[in-house]
Parts: structure tokens; C-alpha cells; sequence
């Protein structure tokens, strides 16, 4: 048993805020999130659909400014403004591999193009034959032949086209990567595939992964820990298994009975439940993140710790 306190810790969101537009304008997409991530597992961030989870990947990967809070890399401060050696440093060493692989490819450039670009900046070294010979390999390490390099991107299926989005990441050998659903916007009999491929290349260079999903299914089977994510706040967090089978926030609940169950009878039989967030009565008590089981910490006042747990152990 490795204790959280044996672990290294990669990546660590302290009190994280992100804001979009000004003024009256202002949205807060993203509020108080606190996290970390250890190097060498896979951290799944699950919630649906505009609850904050691109926002909080593009705030890593510094595309999007942060509006309050830090986020650590390598206990290095990574937002706001950093020296050009750590900027150099990250650009290396931390990389995204996007939702929809339609859209994110340069549909004018070559496939080697498309996957050495990220050479450019981290090994300006390289001759253009070694360059050439770098892509080569990424695109055998992610299951493409070598010879689609001089190929456009219209010319492959969605699963072929996220290989490629992929071995961009992989070449310039990173060692934590932010997937943004990746496999989200592929046909059903192929996401298999990518997962597996994601797992292989993981266990193969130990890289870490902030894996980021609506789905509560994929999770289970691909991150170590899990947390959820609703309208911009971080609701639950616990061990990938611990959060599956002991669900304490109403809102993770209902995330779960909507994933389908493989036995056909207790499928028919299942409720589906309904998160209501005006159940909260935050009025006279504001939640705090408490530890209601080992490892497991979530979202609630006082008085739902206690019902929440009461409720879990009766179920
Ligand atoms: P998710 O990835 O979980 O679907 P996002 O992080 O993309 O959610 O979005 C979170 C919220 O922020 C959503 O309400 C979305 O509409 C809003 N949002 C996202 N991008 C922008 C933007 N560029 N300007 C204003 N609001 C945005
Ligand atoms: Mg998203």
C-alpha cells in the first residue's frame, strides 16, 4: 500500500478561480478548485457538459488566464507570469490532446507537419532528417504507419485522425498530458482502441494524465482517482473505485444511476436520479470539503456529512 504521503506530487490547484469577461459580463466558470495530482497516475475530471473541465485543462496548459488561486507544477507556480526557462520548460514537458479530432488538425498541413510542429520550440537541434525520422517513430508509437506523414489530414477516420493528435503530443515527450475527451468524439466500436493506446503509452514512459470525460464509465475503467465537477466547483474526490461504489453527493448519484447496467433485469428495475441543487440549504452554513471516508473527501454542510454517510451505508 503506497499512502498519499509516499507519492510525489505533480500538479497542484490551490484555491483555483478562472473568470470569463469583465465587469457585468463576468463569469465564473471555474470556483475554488483544489486538487492534486500525483506523477504517474490518471486523474479523471468528470462532469457534464460546460461544468468547467476545458476551462480548468486550458488554465494548466496557460492558454486561458487564471482569475484567482495557483496552480503548482513541480512546485513551481505556473500561472500568471513565469521566467522563459520555466515557459520553455512547460512547453516540453506538458501537453493536451484535444476533444474533437475533426476540428483540431490543420487541415492545409501535412500529417509530418502536424506532429513534428512541437520539435520546433523544444529541439530546435535537429536536422531535418532527424526531425523526420522523430515523427516516423510517433506515428508507430501510436499505431500508424510511418508513411502517412506525407499525407493530409481529410485522409483518415476519426480514430486515425486522434492517433495523429497523439503522436503531437507524444513526440516531444512529455511527461504530463491534459486529454480533453478524447475519445468523446469517436464511433463507439473504436474508443476502446484509443483508451488502450492511452494506457500502454502510460505504462510505458510512466507519463501522468489529467483525464477529462462526462462519462462516469470510461472513468472507472481509466483513472486511479476521480472528481467531480459541477457548475465550476469540485463536488466529490476519492479513489476511482471508493467513489463508484460509495457515492456521497447527490449529484455524483445521479451521475451513476444514469450509467447503463449490463445486467438486463436490474437495468428495467433501476431509478434514475434526479440532482436538485436547490436540496442544499447553504443559507445559514456554508459547505466545506470534509473527509467523510478514507481517501474520500466531498462538498457538504455539517448536517449533510451526516446524512449523506447514514444514506451510503444503508444502500
Ligand atoms: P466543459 O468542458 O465542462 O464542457 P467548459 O470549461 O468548456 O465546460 O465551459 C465552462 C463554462 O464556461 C460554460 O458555461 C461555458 O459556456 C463557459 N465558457 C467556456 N468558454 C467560454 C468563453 N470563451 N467565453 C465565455 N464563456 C465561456
Ligand atoms: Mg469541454
Amino acid at each position: 500500500m503506497t499512502g498519499p504521503a509516499e507519492k510525489e506530487v505533480l500538479l497542484e490547484v490551490k484555491d483555483l478561480n478562472i473568470t470569463y469577461g469583465t465587469g457585468r459580463r463576468a463569469y465564473d466558470a471555474v470556483q475554488q478548485a483544489n486538487f492534486v495530482i500525483y506523477k504517474g497516475e490518471t486523474f479523471g475530471l468528470v462532469g457534464e457538459s460546460g461544468s468547467g473541465k476545458t476551462t480548468i485543462g486550458r488554465a494548466i496548459l496557460r492558454i486561458l488566464p487564471t482569475s484567482g488561486g495557483e496552480i503548482l507544477y513541480k512546485g513551481q507556480k505556473i500561472n500568471g507570469r513565469i521566467s522563459r526557462a520555466l515557459d520553455k520548460q512547460l512547453t516540453k514537458e506538458i501537453q493536451m490532446i484535444f476533444q474533437d479530432p475533426q476540428s483540431s488538425l490543420n487541415e492545409r498541413a501535412k500529417v509530418s507537419y502536424i506532429v513534428g510542429e512541437g520539435l520546433q520550440n523544444v529541439r530546435p537541434d535537429l536536422t531535418p532528417a532527424q526531425r523526420e525520422e522523430k515523427v516516423r517513430q510517433a506515428l508507430l508509437d501510436v499505431g500508424l504507419l510511418p508513411e502517412f506523414a506525407s499525407r493530409f489530414p481529410h485522409e483518415f477516420s476519426g480514430g486515425q485522425r486522434q492517433r495523429i493528435g497523439i503522436a503531437r503530443a507524444l513526440i516531444v515527450e512529455p511527461e504530463f498530458i491534459v486529454a480533453d475527451e478524447p475519445i468523446s468524439a469517436l464511433d463507439m466500436s473504436i474508443r476502446a482502441q484509443v483508451l488502450n493506446l492511452l494506457r500502454h503509452l502510460q505504462k510505458e514512459r510512466g507519463i501522468t494524465y489529467l483525464f477529462i470525460a462526462h462519462d462516469l464509465s470510461v472513468m472507472r475503467y481509466i483513472s486511479d482517482r476521480i472528481a467531480v465537477i459541477h457548475r465550476g466547483r469540485i463536488l466529490e474526490l476519492a479513489d476511482a473505485e471508493e467513489l463508484v461504489t460509495h457515492p456521497l453527493h447527490p449529484y455524483t448519484r445521479s451521475l451513476l444511476s444514469a450509467i447503463p447496467m449490463p445486467d438486463p433485469r436490474r437495468e428495467r428495475e433501476k431509478t434514475l436520479l434526479v440532482y436538485d441543487p436547490a436540496i442544499h440549504d447553504y443559507s445559514a452554513e456554508a459547505p466545506q470539503w470534509r473527509q467523510l471516508r478514507p481517501r474520500h473527501w466531498v462538498l457538504c454542510s455539517e448536517s449533510e456529512a451526516a446524512q449523506w454517510i447514514s444514506q451510503e451505508e444503508r444502500s
